[in-house]
């Protein structure tokens, strides 16, 4: 009995055994597991830090991002507006307050050098008083030497980044009474030099390249409009100096025009009066010339009588040159009447060859047409345009030696028809050809000296065409002939 009860004692012992050293091990096991997960927490904590500054600095990249693109926008506004200035006062005013603000300061100046006066003017205040400017003027204009040398190498200076051989960042913060600060130069191509500040008081603000970039390109921005600006004020200088110029110009010649046309308008009344009172006795000596010629009171020596038929002859030649004269001033004030019409160019060609015929059958002179079929009709005064032909053909009959040829030639193009007058005759020399139709000019030769003229037949004819808005003028060479052109309307 009692081996029994110790056999099962001992049992019991084995099995307690037993399960307390399965119970050690997994305690055991248990005690690794814990191990493991601390460290597995651990891993997590670690991770979880990494996330939270990721994801820190993941939200100052994107709150940088964003003031890029306000920034941008702003500029690209503030840009537009500079843009559409051109007076150097108004460039600086289209920076306000609200662009300011958005790009983060709220404090600005802007200063340019006046090389005259040699000192720094402002053209930009913002978030300052009077007393704070004038005290930034003060302080900017004492150390001007420091401000000029950073414009002239066109640097830019902040409470980031001072550049050397710069006044120190504190001074600067006290001068500009702000914390954090930016200074960019403002260089423009025809010589201006300033710089713009911005700058504000909020002493967690800080000046990133970001902020730096934006006020550069302001300033560049500003730089280029300055130029327009300057360039625009001197082509709108000149512009006005050249408006003055013309207008002193035209003045001047409206006076010389008005006066040219008094001058002339006296000439033409002097020779149409003096033709008038001209006119009156030599009708009374041809009168009594012709009543003595036909011997009604005595006959009269072959002396006398051949005196009195040069009278005559004389007063023929004159009251000739005085109805010239006088039909000449008449049409220079434009008190002949043109009874424009359209009439047939042959017939009148015909008529004045009638007219003339005696006198080239005495010279032996051949006498020609040639009309383009198409160029028949003329628009012009019948009685004009006759004494405009008579006057023509009767010089190249008077220039042209025995056996010569004269010919009337017509063309035309655009309703206008041009008519030469050619001769065979002694032509005319260069140099006269342009005073040919001068009053009373005669070319200085031994022919015309043997012929009679005036002077007065080529002026008249001038006279004549101008009246029916044509034009005319002559070819001509020594020895060769000559050729008169004129050009009237075609008519229909
Ligand atoms: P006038 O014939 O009375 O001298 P015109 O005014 O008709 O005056 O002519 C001016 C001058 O032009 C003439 O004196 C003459 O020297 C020159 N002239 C005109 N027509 C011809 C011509 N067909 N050939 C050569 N010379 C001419």
């Amino acid at each position: 009995m009692l081996s029994f009860i110790f056999i099962s004692i001992c049992l019991i012992v084995a099995s307690l055994g037993i399960s307390l050293l399965s119970k050690i091990q997994r305690l055991k096991e248990a005690g690794d597991k814990i191990k493991t997960l601390n460290l597995s927490l651990e891993e997590m904590d670690e991770q979880a830090k990494l996330i939270m500054r990721t994801d820190m600095e993941l939200n100052k990249a994107q709150e940088e991002l964003d003031k890029k693109i306000s920034g941008l926008d702003t500029l690209q506004k503030l840009s537009q507006e500079i843009n559409t200035t051109l007076e150097e006062k108004q460039i600086f005013k289209k920076i306000d307050n609200k662009y300011l603000e958005e790009l983060g300061f709220e404090r600005s100046l802007a200063f340019l050098w006046k090389s005259l006066e040699r000192e720094f003017r402002p053209y930009l205040r913002l978030g300052y008083n009077d007393e704070e400017a004038a005290k930034i003027e003060t302080a900017l204009n004492a150390n001007k030497d420091y401000f000029l040398d950073l414009i002239q190498n066109g640097i830019s200076a902040s409470s980031e980044f001072m550049p050397e051989g710069f006044l120190a960042k504190d001074k600067i913060r006290r001068m500009f009474l702000v914390h954090s600060f930016i200074i960019c130069p403002v260089l423009t191509q025809e010589g201006d030099r300033g710089f713009i500040f911005v700058g504000t008081q909020n002493t967690e603000a800080s000046i990133t390249k970001g902020d730096q970039e934006f006020i550069s390109i302001l300033a560049n921005q500003i730089s280029q409009t300055l130029d327009n600006a300057r360039l625009f004020e001197k082509i709108w200088k000149s512009q006005q100096e050249l408006e003055i110029k013309v207008e002193e110009r035209t003045r001047q010649l409206t006076q010389a025009l008005e006066e040219v046309k008094t001058i002339s308008k006296r000439k033409s009344d002097f020779i149409s009066s003096v033709s008038h009172e001209l006119r009156t006795p030599l009708t009374s000596i041809k009168g009594y010339a012709a009543i003595l010629l036909t011997g009604k009171l005595g006959t009269m020596p072959d002396e006398i009588k051949n005196r009195l038929e040069k009278i005559n002859r004389h007063s023929d030649e004159l009251v000739h040159m005085v109805n010239d004269l006088l039909d000449i001033s008449r049409i220079e004030s434009g008190k002949v009447d043109m009874k424009i019409e359209s009439l047939d160019l042959k017939t009148v060609i015909e008529k004045v060859a009638d007219l003339l015929s005696e006198q080239l059958k005495t010279k032996n002179i051949s006498f020609g047409s040639n009309i383009v079929d198409s160029c028949q009709k003329i628009m012009a005064d019948r009685g004009q345009i006759e004494r405009v032909f008579i006057n023509l053909v009767g010089n190249a009959l008077k220039f042209t030696p025995q056996n010569g040829k004269i010919n009337i030639n017509a063309n035309c193009a655009n309703k206008i028809i041009q008519i030469d007058v050619v001769d065979s005759g002694f032509g005319i020399p260069q140099e006269a050809q342009e005073h040919i139709f001068e009053e009373f000019y005669r070319v200085d030769n031994t022919i015309n000296q043997q012929v009679k003229g005036t002077g007065l037949g080529l002026t008249l004819v001038k006279h004549i065409v101008e009246a029916h808005q044509g034009k005319i003028w002559v070819k001509s060479k020594l020895g060769e002939g000559s050729t008169f052109s004129f050009t009237l309307k075609a008519g229909e």
